[in-house]
């Protein structure tokens, strides 16, 4: 079985990774490393500089993911700040704002997509994909799995349901980080070690 670093400390992430690639051996971010920098202003340039910054440290394959929403209505906001977009940085002040900018808004124009680039570093190099899923912000928060924006988030590919109605194999099949890491067995074995 292939041992990779898992760059963050996110709980959600780590289940969400644990559940979708469950033929990895995950270790999760040593509390002395402290937190990897993320510096850039694209999904790619963070994911691969937390990831990196792993591997370096530790001499091994490390995986990072980076991934945030973009609204339509706020010209791609918050996007690579969508962990830090209210000033507090907690979920349920995020989608307070979130609700908050979106006022006014209605249909279409509620359009949004969650975004997600994983990065595969280690000694043979770095490696990355990435994942979308489309969707639309909602007028209220439903449902209570998932995290982050995902009780705000309509998906397109089902009919109603927030993402955090969906049970977390319905929320896996058809997410950003579903779709990105569905493509980690080919980053493996590009990387040599799948
Ligand atoms: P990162 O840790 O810098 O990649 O920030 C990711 C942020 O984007 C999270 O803190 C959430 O606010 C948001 N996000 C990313 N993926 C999801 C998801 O699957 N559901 C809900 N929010 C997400």
């Amino acid at each position: 079985m292939t041992t990779l670093v898992l760059a963050s400390r996110n709980a959600h992430k780590v289940e969400e990774l644990r559940r979708i690639a469950p033929y990895v051996a995950w270790l999760v971010l040593p509390d002395e490393l402290g937190d990897p920098p993320e510096t850039g202003d694209t999904f790619e340039a963070n994911s691969l500089e937390k990831a990196r910054y792993v591997a370096e440290r530790m001499g091994c394959w490390a995986l990072a993911d980076d991934s945030g929403l973009e609204v339509d209505a706020l010209g791609g906001r918050p996007g690579v700040y969508s962990k830090r977009y209210s000033p507090e940085g907690r979920d349920d002040t995020n989608n307070a704002l979130l609700l908050r900018e979106l006022a006014g808004w209605a249909g279409n124009a509620r359009g949004a997509r969650y975004r997600c680039v994983i990065a595969l570093v280690g000694p043979g190099g770095a490696f990355t994909a990435s994942g979308a899923c489309e969707g639309r912000i909602g007028e209220a928060p439903r449902g209570s799995n998932g995290f982050g924006y995902d009780p705000l988030f309509l998906p397109d590919a089902v009919y109603g349901r927030t993402m955090a109605e969906l049970e977390p194999a319905e929320k896996d099949r058809i997410s950003h980080r579903g779709a990105a890491l569905a493509q980690l067995p080919a980053l493996l074995r590009s990387a040599g070690i799948g």
